[in-house]
């Protein structure tokens, strides 16, 4: 038996290995799944070339429990390692590995946590044992022992066939990962989609026999495959089938509703990159979504933390990313500025857009009729995303309040005669509630007008995000203003009042609302049109949405009221102006002003009742 050191430095390593990752620790797991993954794939390729002598057999990896002897066994039939081979890959290669990876990540939170390896074995176990054997015919089979210090033993060993156990006598403080729940959480976590099969346990698997009464269950006990080795991911889209993508999904996901659609990735130059994006419903919300795009690297689980690699308007969409080219165990602002990353970020930017604007295209009454769901993040990637901009506008749709669609030019193109402003500007009436919102909606309309509907958590950004592109246009909800001065055109109409009586009646309506807050405007209208009309200002009521998103509260500024007269009613020009009594003259001035009020639903519980009693004196 050799005995040796592993390295002059090694003290020191060992304890942080143990302490490190505490909250992570599970990743030993997936560190040695992985190395036996790979060993596997390297015989099967020398295989696959005619150098392997003797058979290639079974090549499952299996993973083993053993209570009594308090060990977990990961056992592979891959390439094996010669005496030389160990002593070179675990007692230098592999640890110089884990001494630098330690090095550089004491400090810092990292992506994958990948690159730790083989030393992982050491956060769980406190000996951890190697059995291996060439593939090499004539070389000979060893065992290599440490127990967690710099020390380790090699000797000769009587393993037969090929390939490497790795024997972890679990500590004390591990004993979780003698639980088969916990392991088969674990290799659930991430091997699902390893594409070498992983053996854990048996089950139980029945079939049916003979006919009719005779009919019988039989019952096998079958090995317990975990993982699926070929994901739909790793084939060809033309090979599969919607049925195909949509099950997949629910092996993702499982229970989840059916995805809108989805988009297969599939490039191999300037990087490497697979997977599948599925469109959920969204249903008109940015919660966020506990189905989280997973990301992997050949087919092994790394994370489904994928803010830095995806725009954040995507991290909306679900599936799974596989990348070989993407740093796992580097910084997070090191991958922000890595160009593969870049690279990355722009292509699936570019795929999502080119996706949408196909659909479009294909069959615009189904994308229209899926807009409701696909809008917000449609609008999300337009605010977020100057390239998703551009590509969007051919698919980024409005919606009238009558539900009728149309691109932004469509639109623009609609309304631009009748909808221009005394300034030039084009204006877009929207209303964000079709209910609140419906007499002033049927003025608008009345006037000849389009109204859009902007009902999306999403769509203040998204307006004030239009204003900003395109310069021409300005929105303006429905109640901003009275139907005729929504689109201010020059002064035609005269007003039947004098300017005295107009200023006498200003007055009189100033001190019966007496609030601070309202302002107070005589406006000759049409006759037909409401004898008091209470509007919302466009910019006093933005400032107020913008305050109360930043938390400030919005008492702190009040709502914020324009009171228009139309003094070309003839309940204000001729009954109002007419009436002797200054007691009388104040009482209907309030009561056309509730009555204003009730058409809008600003009055509610007390005022309402009490208003109802004092009216009934002016109700013939
Ligand atoms: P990495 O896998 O990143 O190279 P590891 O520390 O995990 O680093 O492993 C070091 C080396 O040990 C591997 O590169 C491989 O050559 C060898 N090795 C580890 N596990 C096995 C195994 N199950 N079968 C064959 N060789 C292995």
């Amino acid at each position: 038996m050799e005995k040796g050191n592993i390295s002059v430095q090694a003290e020191n390593i060992f304890p942080i290995i143990k302490k490190f990752l505490y909250s992570d620790h599970d990743i030993f797991l997936r560190e040695l799944v992985s190395n036996a993954v790979d060993a596997t794939t390297k015989v099967k390729a020398i295989a696959a070339k005619g150098d392997l002598k003797g058979e290639l057999g079974e090549t499952q990896i299996e993973i083993l429990i053993d209570k009594d002897a308090k060990t977990l066994t990961i056992k592979d039939r891959g390439i094996g390692m010669s005496e030389a081979e160990v002593k070179k890959y675990l007692n230098e290669v592999a640890f110089s590995s884990a001494e630098d990876f330690m090095k550089k990540f004491e400090n810092e939170s990292i992506i994958g946590h990948f690159g730790l390896g083989f030393y992982s074995a050491f956060m769980v176990a406190d000996k951890v044992e190697v059995i291996t054997k060439s593939y090499k015919k004539t070389v000979k089979a060893v065992k290599w022992t440490c127990k967690g210090d710099p020390t380790f033993t090699l000797e000769p060993d009587s393993k037969k066939d090929r390939g490497t156990e790795i024997v972890l006598h679990i500590s004390e403080d591990s004993v979780e990962f003698l639980e088969d729940s916990r392991i088969a959480e674990l290799l659930n976590k991430y091997c699902q989609f390893l594409p070498i099969p992983i053996k854990f346990g048996t089950k139980e698997e029945s079939t049916w026999e003979g006919e009719g009464d005779e009919k019988q269950e039989i019952k096998t006990e079958v090995d317990n495959i975990i993982n699926n080795t070929t994901p739909a991911w790793t084939k060809k889209p033309a090979s599969l089938k919607d049925e195909d993508y949509k099950a997949f999904y629910q092996e993702l996901y499982p229970y989840s509703p059916e995805p809108l659609f989805w988009i297969h990735l599939n490039i191999d130059f300037p990087f490497d990159l697979t997977g599948i994006l599925y469109f959920p419903k969204l249903n008109n919300s940015l919660e966020v979504q506990k189905n989280k795009i997973q990301l992997y690297s050949n087919q092994v689980f790394v994370t489904d933390d994928v803010k830095e690699i995806v725009p954040e308007f995507l991290t909306l969409l679900h599936g799974v990313i596989d990348s070989s080219d993407i740093p796992l165990n580097v910084s997070r602002s090191y991958l922000q500025s890595d160009s593969n990353v870049k690279k990355i970020t722009s292509y699936i930017t570019k795929k999502v857009a080119d996706k949408l604007k196909s659909l479009f295209k294909k069959d615009r009454e189904a994308y229209e009729s899926k807009w409701d769901e696909i809008g917000v993040f449609v609008k999300y990637g337009m605010i977020s995303e100057e390239k998703f901009y551009e590509k969007a506008t051919n698919f980024a749709l409005l919606k009238s309040e009558d539900a009728q669609f149309a691109t932004l030019e469509e639109y623009k193109e609609k309304v631009k005669d009748i909808q221009k402003d005394k300034n030039g500007k084009i204006v877009y009436i929207y209303s964000n509630n079709v209910k609140e919102q419906h007499s002033f909606i049927q003025s608008a309309k009345s006037a000849g007008y389009n109204v859009l509907l902007m009902d999306n958590v999403i769509d203040n950004h998204f307006m004030q995000h239009l204003e900003y592109k395109d310069q021409e246009i300005r929105f303006v909800r429905v109640d901003a203003e009275t139907a005729d001065q929504l689109i201010p055109k020059e002064d035609t109409r005269d007003s039947v009042m004098s300017e005295k009586d107009q200023e006498k009646v200003k007055e009189l309506f100033t001190t019966a609302i007496n609030n601070s807050s309202t302002t107070i405007d005589m406006k000759p209208l049409s006759p037909e049109d409401h004898p008091i009309v209470i509007t919302r200002p466009e910019f006093m009521r933005r400032m107020q949405e913008m305050q109360s998103l930043q938390g400030m509260s919005p008492e702190g500024m009040g709502d914020f009221f324009n009171v228009v007269i139309n003094s070309n009613h003839p309940l204000v020009a001729e009954k109002l102006v007419k009436m002797k009594s200054k007691e009388k003259k104040d009482k209907f001035a309030l009561y056309l002003y509730d009555l204003a009020r009730l058409n809008q639903n600003l009055l509610k519980g007390e005022e309402l009742s009490s208003f109802i009693k004092n009216s009934l004196e002016f109700v013939k």
